[in-house]
């Protein structure tokens, strides 16, 4: 049973890799028909469906155009390898679906494998964007607290409990106040989008426990911190240029969602061996 699941996670995983690529390219044309085909960005060349293949067509036409030989971005076979790469951890670490006893386990499980696979998603589609134009998409940030709003109040609904909803929205509230709080500081060196996107990400981790949710917000500041001072050390960057955060955030949030708890129950376990 979890071979096929993986299965399926690699599949779709790929598949919604590709949609991903399309909206991070058209998230600079507002008015793009989504479902339009792709075209070749320096010939204009209809790209055929034997071309479109995730990642396999990207190798076997060794990353250039058939028609003209122009090279294709490495970020597109990247973008759909992320993306799948999540389908499957999300399928096999935070809930694993494998594992459910009962039918209502099992329906809660799809229902957050769902919230958790547009995660990967919009998280993807997110960083890609924040990295290339500084900024967030209002309409891919409220996506995904609609996705957790929903998804995670079906399953509370499905299991008769309501504790995990509960301390997802204290999380959503908490990670609100801390970035609030930033941004009020240093609107410098945070802006809004990021304020918007760290309440649905508060969601999701407070939803998964409160380790998840103290870990993913530190993961967030380490990952960018790091990534600020490595920029600055290969000077690709100056000490107030602006530095995408969004990435770090969405890292921080799939890293804490995947192995939050485990890492903060080892940590309980070793203070508490240190006091004896
Ligand atoms: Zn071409």
């Amino acid at each position: 049973m979890m071979l096929f699941i993986n299965l399926l996670a690699v599949v779709l995983g790929l598949a919604f890799g590709s949609f991903v690529n399309v909206i991070v390219f058209r998230a600079r044309v507002p008015k793009a028909n989504l479902i339009s085909p792709s075209c070749c960005l320096s010939c204009g060349a209809r790209i055929s469906a034997r071309d479109n293949v995730p990642i396999i067509s990207w190798l076997l036409l060794k990353g250039k155009c058939r028609s003209c030989g122009a090279p294709i971005s490495v970020v597109y076979p990247a973008v759909e390898a992320i993306t799948a790469v999540l389908f499957v951890a999300f399928v096999n670490w935070p809930s694993p679906l494998g594992a459910s006893r009962n039918e209502t386990e099992c329906a809660s499980g799809i229902l957050v494998t769902l919230a958790l696979w547009w995660l990967a998603c919009a998280g993807v589609a997110l960083a890609a964007i924040d990295l290339r134009d500084f900024r967030l998409p209002n309409r891919l940030v409220f996506s995904l607290y609609a996705a957790a709003a929903g998804s995670f109040l079906a399953a509370s609904l499905f299991q008769g409990d309501f504790g995990a909803m509960l301390r997802g929205l204290l999380g959503a509230g908490i990670s609100l106040l801390i970035y609030g709080a930033i941004v009020l500081i240093a609107p410098s060196g945070m802006g809004v989008g990021d304020l918007k996107l760290s309440g649905a990400l508060g969601l999701y981790l407070g939803w998964f426990g409160w380790g998840a949710l103290f870990l993913g917000l530190l993961f967030a500041f380490a990952l960018g911190a790091l990534f600020g001072l490595g920029l600055l050390l290969f000077k690709k960057a100056k000490v107030r240029s602006t530095i995408a955060f969004g990435p770090w955030m969405i890292l921080g949030a799939c890293l804490a969602i995947l192995f939050g708890n485990s890492i903060w129950e080892a940590y309980l376990l070793v203070l508490q061996r240190a006091v004896i």
